[in-house]
């Protein structure tokens, strides 16, 4: 089989194409959908992030509230802010920008977030969904990277799909919807022994460590399909590109992999909770 180049901005386009037509009867029906962002200080990484999310929004016809705070914001004036935008109609998702500053508790301020507007997936009560397979808004990234192994046809039954990362928002969730599709899933963390080993029986691997160039070549399975989700400074993923794309039966370049699919299911999502409140 030819090797293939898991093309993220084609499925983003796909996804977004498929939303248009979606927020014009949306429109027409009176309701304009709405993402709420909010950026707790001034990272330039975050704000540059909640900019390109805002101006997706835009370019598909979704309005866009940008709510900027400060860096000494308090929790309870977060969770105020949050209040105030889970009991405004006008609003269908919000999305709280990660990190916020330290002195904020973040898990209290995303457990705030009403769960039929956590289109980003970061609600406990969202996750446990998620896990059980009736999750409406799984986090953006793992979504996306379903997206395009389904957009690709990737069979996922019986597969041993290795995880590297266990976080909250990316490792952990994207386990339980490869998990969900009767992949066999292992999930590796910074504790893992072996993990060089273990990345070599994967049929599938997703990369989400944060670490620039981590995967290397050698560890990958010929014909592996690889999904990295990584997004380093200087735009690098978290898996070593040329080295590994010669093992690989398929794989996401960064650029252009997970990141534009990931803002297209934000998009999505933001889309069918204002459908939901039709
Ligand atoms: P994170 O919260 O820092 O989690 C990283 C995970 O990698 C942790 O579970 C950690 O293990 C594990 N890890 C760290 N060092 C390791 C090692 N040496 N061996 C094995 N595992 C190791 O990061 P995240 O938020 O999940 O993000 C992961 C990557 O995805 C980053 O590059 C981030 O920029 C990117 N990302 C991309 C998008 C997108 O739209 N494309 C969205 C979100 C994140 P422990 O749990 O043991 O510490």
């Amino acid at each position: 089989m030819d090797k293939v180049i898991l093309d993220g901005k084609q499925v983003a386009d796909k996804v977004k194409g498929s939303l248009a037509s979606r927020v014009e009867a949306l429109k027409e029906a009176g309701v304009t959908p709405c993402l709420a962002t909010i950026l707790v200080g001034d990272d330039p990484s975050s704000e540059t992030y909640v900019r390109m999310k805002g101006n997706a929004c835009k370019r598909i016809g979704i309005e866009s509230k940008r709510i900027h705070l400060s860096k000494e914001t308090s929790t309870e004036e977060l969770l105020e802010v949050i209040d105030e935008l889970n009991q405004n109609d006008g609003v269908h998702g919000i999305l709280l920008q990660h990190p916020v500053p330290a002195q904020i508790d973040e898990r209290a301020a995303f457990e705030r977030i009403a769960i039929e507007k956590d289109v980003d997936g970061v609600t406990s009560l969202g996750f446990g969904q998620t896990a059980f397979g009736f999750g409406k808004y799984p986090s953006c990234t793992p979504a996306a990277i379903m997206r395009i192994i389904d957009e690709y046809k990737i069979e996922l039954e019986g597969k041993h799909a290795v995880v590297i990362g266990r976080s909250p928002i990316l490792g952990k969730p994207v386990s339980a919807l490869l998990l969900n599709r009767d992949a066999t899933v292992t999930i590796c963390h910074s504790r893992t022994q072996n993990l060089p080993g273990i990345v070599k029986q994967a049929d599938i691997v997703v990369a989400a460590v944060g670490k620039p160039n981590f995967v290397q070549g050698d560890w990958i399975k010929e014909g592996a399909v690889i999904l990295d989700a990584g997004y380093n400074k200087g735009n690098i993923g978290d898996v070593d590109y040329e080295a590994c794309y010669e093992p690989a039966g398929a794989i996401t370049p960064v650029p252009g992999g997970v990141g534009p699919v990931t803002i297209s299911m934000l998009l999505k999502h933001t889309v069918d909770a204002a459908e939901l409140t039709l």
